[in-house]
């Protein structure tokens, strides 16, 4: 007997030495070495000021330079060594947000001490969804809540905000606690047909691809979308809407959510929020905002205006890795009525309590996810440490410097621009003499294309119906309208090259 529990002491013994690995990778003062490269390297990163864009490497090459690092080539080096060259590689290959030259995507430069604080939160985790054992980012909910509550003249009582990890889910989330509410008996039965009544969604024409993606989701079908024409601004035309309602409901289709858009992709238009909400409220529907984009302009004195029809909303989302510059995904998601943000994952987990002071601020009963990131942190964290003034300050530049693009290429003579910006997002077209109306949209998409090669740009392109046009968002503060000249230069520069090919 003795015998045995000597061995199996030697065992282990051994396996300790034999996992020395699992303890260098955990050991504190090692660490701190890892910790240094970053620092350095972040400081760098945030003190270059030269131009980059994108310089998009063919993926097979680089799968060829990623397994280089993966394998045998690297064993003779040690963890921190090959540390340095894959932090390396990320930074190369990442979007460089902090660059003037990048005016592609809806990602921003973010707030420094947001993702920090991100880091914090991956070391020692507070996961969110519950209490016990996330108790400040279900707090920081409540915060967060109470401070947009002064921007949208709602009562804090009455209504309720959580956080998602992204708009798409956001809309998600809320869509289903409205098909929940208008039709509880699909939650349990799951059948689709309501009597001759079919569920259906009004979106607008141009809403993002993950308000149409949730029919399929939610079992409504994407035949059952209901689309709602946009005027000349593509936002969404209240007269065609009425008349969209009343053809689908003359077909038996009973819509149950209007889903409006504040700040669309493509060209950051905002729907006419109030009349939706009217419209909304004639069919007894639910009338959510996609304000993805533009709802962060709540935070601003000068921008609030353009959404405070989001009041009317009986839910909303806003994308706060987007523009309110904290680390993705950070999506606040807001209920006009408190109580509707517990319809849309009604069934309680055993393991939840539901009696105490404590299941007031669980919001894992509200949200899809199970192990959930306190994304709101890092949003708290900026606001508690710089306030509103900091969103508010680089929100107002970002949409005066793209008035001010829109108004220097709109005096180009080779350059039309495709309409009056509602945010920082701007499309317009090159259109040089001599080229014919029908090569146009080619030439856009050439121009791009060639631009994503070259590392100086980067921008986007989009189609709009039948246009296809060039599309700088403007995320980044440094950028002033020499920028903008630049990058129209540049424009200039590749068409030629590609012209004369
Ligand atoms: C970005 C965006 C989304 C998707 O949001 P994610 O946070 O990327 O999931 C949805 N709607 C609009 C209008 C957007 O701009």
């Amino acid at each position: 007997m003795k015998n045995i529990l000597f061995d199996l002491q030697e065992n282990q013994l051994s396996n300790a030495v034999n996992h020395s690995v699992l303890y260098d990778a955990f050991n504190p003062s090692l660490v701190s070495d890892f910790l240094e490269c970053i620092d350095q390297k972040i400081t760098h990163l945030l003190q270059d000021k030269s131009k980059h864009g994108v310089h998009l490497i063919q993926p097979s090459n680089l799968m060829n330079i990623v397994k280089q690092l993966t394998t045998k080539d690297f064993e003779h080096k040690t963890p921190l060594e090959r540390f340095n060259s894959i932090i390396d590689l990320h930074i190369r290959t990442g979007i460089r947000v902090n660059s003037t030259g990048y005016m592609a995507r809806q990602f921003s430069s973010v707030v420094p001490v947001a993702a920090m604080y991100d880091m914090v939160a991956s070391i020692c985790p507070q996961p969110a969804s519950f209490y016990e054992c996330g108790p400040l980012p279900n707090v920081a909910d409540k915060i967060m809540a109470e401070e947009f509550s002064h921007f949208l003249g709602w009562e804090q009582q009455d209504f309720d905000m959580i956080s998602t990890s992204g708009a798409s889910l956001a809309n998600l989330t809320a869509v289903t606690a409205a098909r929940n509410l208008k039709f509880p008996d699909i939650l349990r039965q799951g059948t689709l047909v309501q009597g001759s009544e079919k569920p259906a969604i009004a979106i607008g024409a141009d809403s993002h691809f993950s308000v149409s993606r949730l029919a399929g989701i939610l079992g409504i079908g994407q035949d059952n979308i209901v689309i709602l024409p946009i005027n000349k601004k593509r936002q969404i035309c209240i007269r065609k809407a009425q008349q969209a309602l009343q053809q689908a409901k003359a077909k038996g289709l009973r819509v149950f959510c209007i889903i409006g858009s504040a700040g669309t992709t493509s060209v950051g238009a905002i729907d006419p929020l109030k009349e939706l909400a009217d419209l909304a409220h004639q069919y007894d529907a639910w009338f959510h905002v996609d304000a993805a984009h533009s709802g962060a302009f709540l935070v601003s004195d000068q921008l609030r205006s353009k959404v405070k029809d989001l009041s009317y909303a009986d839910s909303f989302c806003l994308d706060a890795h987007k523009t309110l510059f904290v680390p993705a995904a950070c999506t606040l998601l807001f209920y006009k009525n408190a109580a509707h943000s517990n319809l849309s994952f009604p069934s309680h987990a055993s393991y939840v309590s539901e009696t105490d002071e404590i299941s007031r601020f669980e919001s894992g009963t509200k949200n899809f996810e199970c192990t959930k990131r306190p994304s709101i942190l890092n949003l708290w964290v900026a606001w508690t440490l710089y306030g509103r003034t900091l969103f508010e300050e680089k929100l107002n530049y970002l949409v005066e410097i793209t008035a001010q693009a829109y108004n220097y290429i709109q005096s180009l003579n080779d350059f039309e621009v495709l309409h009056a910006p509602e945010s920082n997002i701007l499309c317009f077209r090159y259109v040089p003499k001599g080229v014919p109306d029908q090569q146009l949209n080619q030439l856009q998409l050439k121009i791009w294309n060639v631009l994503r090669t070259g590392g100086r740009h980067f921008i986007s392109k989009v189609d709009l119906d039948d246009v296809t046009a060039l599309r700088i968002v403007i995320m980044n503060h440094e950028i002033t309208i020499n920028d903008v000249i630049d990058l129209i230069i540049n424009i200039r520069k590749t068409s030629n090259k590609i012209i004369k090919l």
